[in-house]
């Protein structure tokens, strides 16, 4: 006896054994011609016969669990039949092999069992038997008279190779990359069709809708047409009762074409015109939705199918089913992780993977390669001040409207925060600027959000392959520095990447980028160094000096941004922003130190800027009483580069605000002629800390000490005989401070009285009087 056979998809195959009955309605009757003809040409029709004296080629009926027959199929069987068993009508199986059978189907009731029994005469009967569950215990026994000997040997045969292949395909399919899914499953068809000798074996898909279905995958026999490409997009309607089968998750089997029944009256004639003269369709998909459907036409002759071929078949489906879901489900991943989700462009590593794509391409086919980096302009801003979700807004906006402009072949991504790329080929520097055009342009039109209008701006940078970089991560490199150049060119503008913007310059054009930013964000606000009176080292004002609270770096000195400040031509807003803060500062302070004061600086180049000076005046002639504690510090050497247009914009100042005072800084460092002074409207004069350095030393240099004793005492003397307060700066030990009260000096500055200091500390060196030595 013969190992039951388990096996799988069992709904799917009771589905099938109803298409079956739909197809031969009283099977009976055309069993004898069109039962298990697994090989036409092969068949022992000798065997085929004897088998029928014992026997129907195939019947079925429904047994109780004791196998009392309860009722054969097409009732004839009925009559007086609740006393015959099924070992009756199956003399080859005994009450033990039933009784066996019937508690492997117990175990496992969501299975049809097969057993295939040799029998006496020969042959082989082939049986099924499944449970139905209503009424209880009973049993769905269908039995077939199988092939003889030979015959089945070579079925067995062809079915251990099926499953064989079954084994191998389900495992080539889970490894498969989803990228050679697709030629797998042709192999797949083409495997089973050779081996079932078929002409041609094809996958059908259902559209999302159900309305259409389209031919995804076909392999044909030599000398057999492909049909795969006009069958896209067919209507479901166009073959309204298969799709209805397929849908409903039923298998169908035709055997005989021209035996389809009226209910398929369109198959048929549509069938007959394809020559098609037997297929099967076996559907696939999740219980509750089918996703299509595998199919086997034979066109030369007739072909039927053995009922566990079509259950091996419903498997294959099945695994066909299943790799399409994984790839589904790895595609979805791959979107994921390549997919930026607020905008839905491609995100870094997207970018990363289409850049070397085309940078390979374009090494290959010679081509120029334009790498285009966006950033939108103040968009930080907006962010801060509107909160995140319109931030959100805007993004999505730029990105759908980056995405329009940019063409097909050419990529888009969005990189993070607001940054975005764009990759194309181009061909050459003309196409490229159009592009960017473009880009702009689509940027022009404001956007609308919640009520509020906001302008897109952004700057854009741009590098080349092959002339500025190799590689992708050069590309990006370039397009970000020239983009950083843009900024800081004024932003709302794009810029090309040079080999001047080496890497140095990058990390300059960034602080500068970062240093209008600081700006607008308020982030350069004034610590404060007392001026102290000597001896008695009173608190009696302030030297206002810029600090930059950098987000990232920390505290920042002048000595690493003034520089850049001057040269990116922003040392102006600075210097107006720190006069604001010491404006407000002091008139808090003088509420209770009436001569409280405060210095602040200005840069050479605050004196040619008509607008800055014009802002100034507006500035302390609001201010009012606080403006009479403010005095400015001009450098000497700035002072000397235009006498008198430094001059004219001091004697405006001081006529918007007569009290102003104003002192001469780093006085002594450098221009011998003090003829100038009596010309400008100055008040103070800073002695330049390089001659307080040289005092109160013990050091061999006695000869600098003295000439440094000099010019202090000369510088004091010119003070006082043009009746100019005289401040020494950069005093750091009680020796310079002695030395310098010898020399008739009033006013110091310096580390030995206390550093720059935050505002909260200067109000309180203040209120205590004097200066706490601060390190
Ligand atoms: P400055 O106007 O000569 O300011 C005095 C500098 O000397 C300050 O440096 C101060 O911290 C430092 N200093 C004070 N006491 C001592 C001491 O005892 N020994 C030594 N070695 N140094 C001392 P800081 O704050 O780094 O400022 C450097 C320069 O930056 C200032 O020199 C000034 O020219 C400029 N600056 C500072 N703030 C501003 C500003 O708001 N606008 C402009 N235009 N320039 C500013
Ligand atoms: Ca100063
Ligand atoms: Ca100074």
């Amino acid at each position: 006896m013969s190992d039951p056979l388990p096996t799988g998809g069992d709904r799917l195959a009771l589905a099938f054994a109803r298409t079956h009955d739909i197809l031969h309605p009283d099977p009976l009757a055309k069993a004898g011609s069109q039962t298990m003809r697994n090989r036409p040409d092969t068949e022992d029709i000798a065997d085929h016969g004897a088998a029928k004296e014992s026997l129907p080629a195939a019947c079925g009926c429904v047994v109780d669990g004791e196998g009392r027959v309860v009722e054969v199929d097409g009732g004839e069987a009925g009559s007086g039949s609740s006393s015959r068993r099924i070992t009756d009508l199956v003399p080859a199986l005994d009450a033990a092999a039933f009784a066996g059978l019937r508690a492997a189907v117990d175990a496992a009731p969501a299975c049809v069992l097969r057993i295939d029994i040799p029998s006496p005469g020969g042959s082989v009967i082939a049986l099924r038997l499944s449970r139905i569950d209503a009424p209880a215990s009973r049993y769905r026994v269908d039995v077939e008279q199988a092939d003889s000997r030979a015959g089945y040997r070579e079925r067995l045969e062809q079915r251990l190779a099926f499953e064989r292949l079954i084994a191998a395909l389900s495992t080539e399919l889970i490894h498969a990359p989803s990228e050679r899914l697709d030629g797998l499953i042709e192999q797949a068809l083409g495997r089973i069709g050779r081996e079932f000798a078929v002409d041609r074996a094809y996958l059908f898909r259902f559209s999302a809708d159900r309305r259409t279905q389209s031919n995804t995958h076909e392999w044909v026999e030599e000398g057999i047409t492909r049909e795969a490409e006009h069958l896209q997009d067919v209507p479901m309607t166009h073959f309204p009762w298969l799709m209805e089968e397929m849908l409903a998750g039923r298998a169908v089997h035709v055997p005989v074409v021209t035996a389809l029944p009226d209910v398929a009256a369109t198959e048929r004639g549509e069938f007959i015109r394809e020559g098609i003269r037997s297929l099967v369709l076996v559907p696939f998909g999740s219980a509750d939705r089918m996703e299509g459907f595998i199919g086997f036409d034979s066109v030369r002759r007739e072909r039927h199918w053995a009922p566990d071929i079509l259950l091996g078949l419903q498997l294959v489906g099945q695994m066909f089913f299943n790799a399409f879901r994984a790839q589904e489900m790895a595609e979805r991943l791959t979107r994921l992780a390549f997919h930026d989700p607020l905008t839905g462009m491609g995100n870094r590593r997207f970018l990363g993977e289409r850049l070397s794509d085309a940078l390979e391409r374009s090494q290959r086919e010679q081509l120029k390669l334009a790498v285009i980096l966006i950033d939108l302009d103040d968009f930080k801003l907006v962010n801060d001040s509107y909160g995140h979700s319109l931030g959100d807004d805007i993004l999505k906006t730029a990105a759908s409207r980056l995405s329009a402009t940019v063409r097909v072949p050419d990529t888009v991504a969005r990189l993070g925060g607001d940054e975005f790329v764009v990759v194309a080929e181009v061909a050459g520097i003309d196409a490229v600027s159009h592009l960017v055009e473009r880009l702009f342009e689509a940027m022009l039109e404001p956007v609308q959000l919640r009520g509020v209008t906001f302008a897109l701006r952004m700057s854009v940078g741009i590098a080349l392959f092959p002339d500025d970089g190799a590689t992708a991560e050069t590309l990006l490199r370039q397009a970000d520095t020239a983009m950083y150049a843009a900024k800081v060119e004024g932003k709302n503008r794009s810029a090309f990447f040079t080999p001047g913007m080496t890497r140095d310059s990058r990390a300059a054009l960034r602080l500068r980028h970062d240093l209008r930013l600081a700006i607008e964000r308020d982030e350069i606000t004034p610590w404060y160094q007392p001026r102290v009176a000597l001896p008695s080292r009173q608190v009696i004002g302030f030297e206002a000096l810029a600090r930059w609270n950098h987000p990232r770096r920390g505290l920042l000195l002048p000595s690493n941004f003034l520089d850049l400040a001057q040269r990116s031509g922003v040392i102006g807003r600075i210097d107006l922003c720190i006069l604001a803060h010491a404006l407000s500062d002091l008139a808090g302070w003088r509420q209770h130190h009436p001569d409280c004061r405060i210095s602040v600086n200005l840069d050479a180049a605050d004196l040619q800027d008509e607008a800055l000076i014009e802002r100034l005046q507006q500035m302390l002639t609001s201010a009012g009483d606080a403006a009479e504690g403010i005095e400015i510090e001009i450098t000497e050497s700035s002072l000397m580069r235009d006498i008198d247009q430094a001059s004219a914009m001091l004697t405006r100042l001081r006529r918007a605000a007569p009290a102003l005072k104003v002192a001469i800084d780093d006085f002594g460092s450098g221009y011998s002629s003090l003829a100038y002074l009596g010309r400008l409207p100055v008040t103070t004069l800073k002695i330049d800390r390089g001659f307080t350095a040289e005092l109160g030393r013990d050091s061999p240099a006695g000869g600098n000490r003295r000439s440094a004793r000099a010019i202090i005492h000369s510088i004091i003397d010119l003070g006082r005989s043009l009746g100019l307060h005289v401040v020494a700066e950069g005093v750091e030990t009680a020796a310079q401070a002695e030395e310098l009260c010898e020399l008739g000096c009033l006013e110091a500055q310096g580390f030995l009285f206390s550093a720059a200091v935050p505002p909260a500390t200067a109000a309180k060196l203040l209120d205590h009087g004097t200066s706490a030595v601060d390190p």
